[in-house]
């Protein structure tokens, strides 16, 4: 039996490491909980979309208060992703269900109706379509529905994030690690630093993003390449001062020549960016083709390189890796976040469960699901690349002919035979990623992928179809844009139902 952790040392001050100092202090209370970074390094300072767990990480589990996290991280509401891609050119994902649904009165899955017109085939996906974000209340108030996410700066999230990490009694060390001591049984026990200080600790969490000192440097773990899956291996980045533009409820994916590019919405800020393949384009071109299409974009972005993959075991003796740290995928989805949570929560919850002395078979779970999470996610990115058809590109042929979709060949061929049925769940790994069958079926009707079994919907059929798009799209009409409810959460008299 290990011994009981009764400290924790966090090495890493950005949203990875101060969600996982957070968790841990707020979940463990009576652990010490240090965290070091190094301000000379500092953060990597993109990283500006999240799913709907991220929210529900925020309040329901960690309980920062709302007006507290409005006031200080400054979101604006995300409902999801809007598509520049596939043949049909555009379609909205949503964090709602459109696809793996039913409507009672109808005798397929909405899937099958949207061969032609796949638009506001939910409330929220009419919201998206008329750019509004949630339907008012009777007294005028923005109701604030569970399916959203965020768009937050990375700075004013690591902001928020310090100050309730200080407020609830995380230890903060500002330092430079240089090197790490193991112990005769493999485990770290302490971390050097640039100026001959040693900090130890029972438990490590490595946070130290792509430089993964602990994970990737010290243990050497093997990184697990997703480069058959995955081309693009590059972004640039640079926003604009908002004007008049409206402020939209979603991110924005938009085809580009060799790869795609963001568009993510802050109250005040515009944020473009592009992810390519440098083997397909120069810096140069992508800098090109980025400001062509954003002419209020700097001219000289900033340029950011990457490796897709993750780090085979996640967690080594006692030390786990949280965030870029333990593995990277583009934001195509923005997944880390969404990663970072439920890593951070299974990890709390298994030193909970082992009275702080995890043993070797949670250990290996625990690498084990973190594995199934990352491949899940693999595969949902390489589905995107693999059947757009938007452009057609040296990138884009590259793309159809060769991403490797090994890992859900079975729910292509499914499909591609039978169609958008929720028989299709049976064929995915079940895991705990926000996108789930959804996703996956929203990815491939959106892209406008054929299958064999198309149905005969009857003209009756074909017309509720009808009714119930342009209901939707009718209430969401009514609806409340960002701009407007923002108006209301930051007033300084708003009560949030939650607090
Ligand atoms: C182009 C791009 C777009 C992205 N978009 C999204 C998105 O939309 N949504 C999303 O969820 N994620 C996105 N990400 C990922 C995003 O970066 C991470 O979700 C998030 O910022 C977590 O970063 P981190 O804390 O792991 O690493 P970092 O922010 O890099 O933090 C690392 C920390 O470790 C410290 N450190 C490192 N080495 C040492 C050392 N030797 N000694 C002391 N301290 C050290 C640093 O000082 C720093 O505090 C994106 C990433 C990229 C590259």
């Amino acid at each position: 039996m290990s011994e009981q952790i009764q400290s924790i040392l966090v090495l890493g001050g950005g949203s990875a490491g101060l969600i996982a100092a957070i968790s841990l202090k707020r979940k463990i209370p009576h652990v010490n909980v240090t965290l070091l970074r190094s301000s000379d390094i500092g953060i990597i300072g993109v990283g500006e979309g999240t799913t709907p767990n991220f929210p529900a990480h925020m309040f329901d589990y960690l309980g920062i208060k709302r007006k507290t996290f409005f006031a200080i991280a400054k979101p604006t509401w995300k409902l999801g992703i809007r598509f520049l891609w596939g043949k049909r050119g555009r379609f909205d994902y949503t964090f709602d269900r459109q696809m793996d649904h039913q409507f009672a009165d109808l005798s397929m899955p909405s899937g099958y109706y949207c061969d032609e017109d796949f638009s506001c085939a939910s409330y929220p996906a009419a919201l998206m379509r008329h750019d509004k974000v949630f339907p008012r209340q009777e007294n005028g108030c923005p109701d604030v529905k569970g399916w959203h996410a965020f768009h937050i700066e990375n700075e004013n999230l690591v902001d928020l994030l310090e100050r309730v990490a200080r407020e609830i009694g995380v230890d903060f060390v500002e330092g430079k690690l240089q090197g790490a001591e193991a112990a005769a049984d493999g485990k770290l026990r302490s971390i050097l630093l640039e100026d001959d200080r040693k900090l130890t600790a029972d438990f490590f969490v490595d946070a130290s993003g792509f430089r993964s000192e602990l994970l990737g440097g010290f243990y050497q773990e093997e990184f697990v390449s997703f480069r058959n899956s995955l081309f693009c291996d590059r972004a640039v980045a640079g926003g604009w001062k908002r004007t008049n533009e409206p402020i939209l409820p979603y991110t924005t994916a938009e085809t580009m020549n060799a790869g795609w590019a963001w568009q993510i919405e802050h109250e005040h800020h515009i944020n473009r960016g592009y992810v390519y393949s440098s083997e397909s384009i120069s810096d140069e071109q992508a800098v090109e083709e980025f400001c062509r299409k954003n002419p209020l974009a700097p001219r000289e972005p900033r340029l950011i390189k990457f490796r897709s993959g993750y780090y085979r075991r996640q967690w080594r003796e006692n030390v786990v890796a949280i965030g870029n740290a333990g593995g990277f995928v583009e934001p195509l989805e923005a997944t880390a976040l969404m990663i970072v949570c439920g890593n951070v929560q299974m990890l709390v919850e298994m030193l909970q469960r082992s009275h702080l002395q995890p043993s070797p078979t949670m250990r290996s779970l625990f690498n084990r699901m973190a594995e199934k999470t990352w491949l899940d996610i693999r595969d949902f990115l390489a589905l995107h690349y693999k059947f757009n058809t938007l452009v057609d590109t040296e990138f884009w042929r590259r793309c159809r002919e060769q991403t490797d979709v090994s890992g859900i060949q079975d729910l292509i061929d499914y499909y591609r035979e039978n169609g958008p049925t929720g028989f299709c769940r049976y064929l995915l790994s079940g895991t705990q990623n926000d996108f789930g069958l959804e996703g996956y079926l929203v990815m491939l009707v959106g892209m406008g992928v054929p299958y064999e079994h198309q149905s005969k919907l009857s003209e009756a059929e074909r017309l509720r179809w009808l009714q119930y798009q342009q209901t939707f799209s009718s209430q969401a009409m009514q609806a409340m844009d960002v701009k407007e409810a923002l108006g209301y959460v930051h007033h300084p008299q708003w009560q949030w139902n939650g607090d």
